[in-house]
Formats: structure tokens, C-alpha cells, sequence
């Protein structure tokens, strides 16, 4: 849940500060933890290509939607975590699930890294080392169940009925197919689970 930071003024001071130590800590470098290779992986994946080009200037900051919402969510911070070789730390991060692909800091970056493309590369490096995040992972389950990311019930289809289009099927076992083609369905999320 995003910090909106509408909160009295004493409380929200104390909670930042116990925010920020919490991100301090999680932020933390060890050096014998860095992957110095981390940057070139990202670089050699599609959408990663111009990581190396960012100098930490902090405009993708400044005019994302996202951290405005919350300063938990720092894309600057994630690039130089990248550049760092934090790999294991990135990837296993909620953080780089945030991004909402709404191309602002695309558009504003200085030095073109693309930084919304990064983000893609950087999920699909997790996602090969088997990190999903569990919302993704239940969209998954629900494409392999029924074909689309909205649930159908009967209650849908009556109301389709009405209006006069024809009902939708509640199942569809052709999506489960092809995600398990793809060699993705061991990502989805356990039935009853999140
Ligand atoms: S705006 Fe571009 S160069 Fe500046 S920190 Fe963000 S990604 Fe790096
Ligand atoms: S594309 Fe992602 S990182 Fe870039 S401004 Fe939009 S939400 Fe923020």
C-alpha cells in the first residue's frame, strides 16, 4: 500500500524517519554481496541496453508518478542499485514491479537510458531466477484458468444476456496450453494462495 502521506503531522514525521531507516537498511551495501557483472546482464537484455549511459541525475525521480506516491519507490536509487551490482537485492525487490510504464522519464532523461525499459529487462531477469511478484503471479493463474484477467461469473453473463450479447465462457483451457508452452505456468500463483 502507497503512503500517501496525508497522516498527522508528528506521526508521519516519526514514520518516515522509521521509513527511511528501514530503506537505509535494505539499501545497505555489502561489498562481498555485489555482482559486478550485474549491469552487463541488465545491458545485454532487451530494453537494457543503455543502463551504462545514466549519470545519476535523478530527473526519472523527480517527474515519476509513482514516487510521487511514495518515495519508497526511487527509480534513480534502482539504477544505481543496478550499476552497483546489487543484483540479488533488485531482484528480489517489489520495487522494480511498481513501475507503471507511463514513459515520463523516457521522455525527460538527459542521456536516453530508457529507464522504463530497464524496469522490463530487469523483470525479466527476476523472473528467469524465478522472482515474480505475487500480483503478477495471480494474473497468471487467472489467464490459466479462464483465458482473461477479469473473472466471468454467471452474474456477467446474465447481464450480457440482457443487452443481447452472447454469454462468455467461465473456463478456457487453451491459455492454460499456452502458458505452460511458454514454460511459465510454474510462476503462477497456488490455488487459494495470493
Ligand atoms: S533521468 Fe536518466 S540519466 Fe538521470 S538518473 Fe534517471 S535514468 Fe539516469
Ligand atoms: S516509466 Fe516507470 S519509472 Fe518511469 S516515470 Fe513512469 S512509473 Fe516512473
Amino acid at each position: 500500500m502507497f503512503d500517501t502521506g496525508f497522516h498527522h503531522p508528528v506521526f508521519s514525521i516519526q514514520n518516515r524517519g522509521l521509513e527511511m531507516r528501514e530503506l537505509e537498511s535494505k539499501a545497505r551495501i555489502v561489498v562481498s554481496e555485489l555482482d559486478p557483472k550485474f549491469k552487463d546482464e541488465v545491458a545485454n537484455t532487451p530494453g537494457g541496453e543503455n543502463i551504462k549511459r545514466c549519470f545519476l541525475c535523478g530527473t526519472c525521480s523527480a517527474g515519476c508518478p509513482v514516487h510521487e506516491l511514495s518515495d519508497k519507490y526511487n527509480p534513480r536509487r534502482i539504477i544505481r542499485m543496478i550499476l552497483l551490482g546489487m543484483r540479488d537485492k533488485v531482484l528480489s525487490s517489489d520495487f522494480v514491479w511498481l513501475c507503471s510504464t507511463c514513459y515520463t522519464c523516457r521522455e525527460r532523461c538527459p542521456q536516453d537510458v530508457r529507464l522504463s525499459d530497464i524496469m522490463t529487462a530487469v523483470r525479466n531477469i527476476a523472473v528467469k531466477d524465478g522472482y515474480i511478484h505475487p500480483s503478477y503471479s495471480r494474473q497468471l493463474s487467472l489467464i490459466n484458468t479462464q483465458g482473461k484477467l477479469y473473472e466471468i461469473d454467471e452474474f456477467d453473463n446474465r447481464r450480457r444476456e440482457r443487452i443481447g450479447l452472447p454469454p462468455l465462457p467461465l473456463k478456457n483451457e487453451d491459455s492454460g496450453k499456452i502458458l505452460n508452452a511458454c514454460g511459465i505456468s510454474g510462476l503462477m500463483a497456488s490455488e487459494g494462495g495470493s
